[in-house]
């Protein structure tokens, strides 16, 4: 998997991929960088990157001529997806990353000032994306949350056990964790993380995911019971902690 990260400051994204899990990725070829500088494809002297939109209204755009080159100057072979990170895109998901992380390359795009021309959206993008509902200043934060997301689901970067249980997986958040020391401020794990039960553990971890995921995110408990993607055993456990969430509202 190859990420190209089209961006005006590529000491930004430089930093990310040079540290931690990424870089032992690289160093072990299954993830290959390239940063490529937009404003060295802007022919000017003063390297100009941006000018004020038609039509007028605040702030600048970055101009299409050197996005065009850079983008152009990039070997692709025709495999690669280009996304463009804008917070007027696709809300990007773990479903997404999933689905990405088996592209051969993915180009990204990181904007500044006001965003780009929209001709370079027409005529390059195969998506634009959305990290969520806020408006960042600028796309390289954006870019390495998309990077982030893919990467670690591609094959030998972390260990598959890792991936089955965490939030979003079989629809639904994770549980609560902990680890040494037992008690902490008076706080003591729960006794069940420490009878060595495995399937006392199993359930007690399931009825939380459950529980966590009806509080925060009941839409996405409502969409994997319409999609199906929960077990007898699971959607049982859903009507009880409603249930008993009733009940408690009741008393
Ligand atoms: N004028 C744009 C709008 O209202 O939609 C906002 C531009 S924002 C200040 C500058 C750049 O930050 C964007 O071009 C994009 O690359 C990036 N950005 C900001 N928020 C983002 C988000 N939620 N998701 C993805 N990219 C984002």
């Amino acid at each position: 998997m190859k990420f190209t990260v089209l961006t005006l400051f590529p000491e930004i994204t430089n930093a990310y991929f040079a540290s931690s899990i990424m870089a032992k990725a690289l160093e072990k070829g299954i993830i290959q960088y390239r940063a490529v500088n937009i404003r060295d494809f802007a022919l000017d002297k003063h390297k100009t990157c941006d000018d004020a939109p038609y039509g007028g209204g605040p702030g600048m755009l970055m101009l299409a001529e050197p996005l065009s080159r850079a983008l152009k100057s990039i070997d692709t072979a025709g495999s690669s997806h280009v996304i463009c990170l804008t917070p007027s895109g696709r809300l990007f998901t773990q479903k997404r990353a999933q689905e990405l992380a088996v592209m051969e390359e993915i180009v990204l795009i990181c904007g500044r000032y006001e965003g780009i021309d929209q001709r370079i959206i027409d005529t390059y993008v195969d998506e634009e994306l959305s990290i969520g509902d806020y408006v960042l200043s600028s796309g390289e934060a954006a870019a390495l949350a998309v990077v982030d997301a893919i990467y670690r689901l591609v094959d030998w970067v972390i260990t598959p056990e890792s991936l089955t249980e965490e939030s979003f997986s079989g629809g639904l958040l994770e549980y609560p964790q902990y680890t040494r020391p037992e008690i902490f401020d008076t706080m003591k794990v729960p006794e069940v993380l420490l009878s060595g039960h495995h399937e006392n553990i199993r359930c007690w971890r399931q009825k939380k995911r459950v529980e966590k995921t009806l509080a925060f995110r009941p839409e996405l408990l409502e969409r994997g019971l319409r999609e199906g993607l929960f077990d007898a055993e699971t959607v049982k456990l859903i009507e009880k902690v409603r249930e008993d969430n009733e009940r408690d509202k009741g008393d």
